[in-house]
């Protein structure tokens, strides 16, 4: 049976998987959502006894319908090879009273490479598919993570072009000559003075220009998208959640049907979402643990049921969930308003114009199952710090959020169902802000003497991604107000 996407904000809008992956957003800013989501076809403990690959074809074969088993296991075997560091591609470790689900294991070292080694296959695939012309042209805005492994996915793609925005001051120092160093004649990096929600809403407007996207056709190009407004991001994340759950099902620790918790540091909503998804599915989770950092607009969310933006942006050592908007809380609030293009709209247009919507009580009560909390900069430190001493295990500031937010969770709950932490970045990455919370006299060194320091304690090996910065020369240093992002698009695309 072919399962359709509709835009969130026009019921009359319908795609398939492909054409929704290849669009990335549907129009008047809606975007694309299952009409509903099918159940697994196999049972839990087969999928416990699958490798990756055959988790992920289970899973996304449900979900992309119009996508043959061919195509389909061509974009998963291409995805899921040697770019990953271990052959289980995302190890579930457990230490401290939880079990963390490590996606930092890819070419870029942050869980965002879940997802976007896979896209490149599952956009030219769809392009294929609908018979498209025009080159692709990736138009990304990034919090310091997406973008990196955006461009590593797309690099020198035939028949694609990229295009990643990042907020100049906004990103750690390894996220940025990362992303700087990005080989490939087809790639375009740039620097806009803002953060990344004016990066993000930069890159939202050109999407919904209407008459700017018929004159790119004119010239043989259209946008595509690689955040987690494209459905084809957030479908490879529901993945990792089934085969987390399924190697604790293997491993002994659970019985197929039991209920685990899982703890995502949140940012753009869009892992998490992936989790809730992964239920509908049929995923035994019981909780979804939404941690925020100091930018806790989803923790007042979820207590106050007003959302609001109006507020000071905070850059905090968890660069890549300094977020206001969050943008695939529209899906889950079009969800809990019963599938109501008409109601989520209205509520969208509130964000836009005021900054703020209220939802309403009975949708309020379709959100038992999330709980949402944060962590301030000196617990996310000292959550680094503490479980270093306990256990060895040294882990990002991100995941740390995840951590702290959890330890929270437990104090008011006393829950002590098995929960699994999305731990999203190796702490390689935020190298600088992960030593310092270990002791603030490393502030002194050098980035990559902290590397070898990092080295040392952890005892983990230092990711290939760090080694091929150390003397990578910078190829991009283009930077903009965040008034001329279209200005600088149409310069790269020569038009
Ligand atoms: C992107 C990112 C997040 C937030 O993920 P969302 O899907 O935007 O909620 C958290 N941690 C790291 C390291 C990230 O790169």
């Amino acid at each position: 049976m072919e399962l359709i996407y509709k835009s969130t904000r026009n019921a009359n809008e319908t795609a398939t998987a492909s054409m929704a992956i290849l669009k990335g957003l549907a129009n008047e800013g809606g975007l694309f959502v299952p009409d509903s989501i099918p159940a697994f076809d196999v049972s839990l403990d087969e999928l416990a006894k699958m490798d990756y690959r055959q988790v992920a074809y289970n899973v996304m074969k449900l979900m992309l319908t119009d996508f043959t088993e061919e195509e389909l296991m061509h974009c998963i075997n291409s995805a899921y090879d040697d770019k990953f560091d271990t052959k289980e591609i995302a190890p579930l470790v457990k230490k401290a009273g939880a079990y963390y689900l490590e996606l930092f294991h890819g070419s870029t070292i942050a869980f965002k490479d879940m997802a976007l080694s896979i896209l490149p296959y599952l956009l030219t695939t769809s392009a294929k598919k609908n018979n498209v012309e025009n080159e692709i042209v990736i138009l990304t805005a990034t919090s310091g993570d997406t973008g990196k492994a955006a461009l590593a996915g797309f690099a020198d793609v035939p028949g694609t072009k990229i295009i990643v925005f990042y907020p100049k001051n906004g990103v750690s120092p390894i996220q940025e000559k990362q992303m700087v160093t990005q080989k490939g004649d087809n790639t375009f990096v740039v620097g806009i003075t803002g953060n990344f929600d004016d990066a993000q809403t930069g890159v939202k407007n050109m999407f919904s220009d209407v008459e700017l996207n018929n004159y790119l056709g004119t010239k043989g190009y259209q946008f595509s998208s690689a955040n987690s407004i494209n459905i084809g991001r957030l479908v490879p994340q529901m993945v990792y959640y089934v085969y987390a759950y399924t190697r604790l099902v293997a491993n002994g620790d659970i019985k197929a049907g039991d209920k685990i918790n899982v703890v995502v540091p949140t940012g753009n909503f869009g892992n998490i979402l992936a989790a809730y998804y992964a239920k509908e599915m049929g995923l035994p989770i019981a909780k979804f643990i939404c941690a925020s950092n100091e930018n806790k607009v989803l923790y007042d969310f979820f207590e106050t049921g007003s959302y609001n933006r109006n507020r000071d942006f905070i850059l905090t050592t968890s660069p890549s969930m300094d977020i206001l908007i969050s943008s695939n809380l529209e899906r889950l609030i079009y969800k809990i308003a019963g599938n109501d293009a008409v109601k989520n709209k209205e509520l969208m247009l509130a964000l836009n114009s005021k900054g703020e919507y209220t939802i309403t009580d009975d949708m309020k009560a379709n959100l038992a199952s999330f709980y949402g909390n944060y962590a301030s900069e000196a617990e996310t430190s000292a959550t680094i710090k503490k479980v270093y001493e306990s256990d060895n295990y040294i882990m990002d500031t991100h995941t740390a959020v995840a951590a702290n937010v959890y330890d929270k969770y437990v104090a008011a709950t006393g829950d002590t169902t098995p929960t699994v932490i999305a731990s999203t970045a190796s702490p390689y990455k935020f190298t600088r802000s992960v030593m310092n919370s270990i002791d603030s006299e490393y502030d002194k060194q050098s980035d990559f003497d902290l590397v070898d320091e990092l080295n040392r304690l952890s005892g983990v090996k230092v990711p290939q991604a760090i080694e091929d910065i150390r003397t990578a020369p910078v190829r991009h240093n283009t930077v903009c107000d965040k008034e001329d992002m279209l200005k600088v698009v149409k310069e790269f695309l020569g038009v």
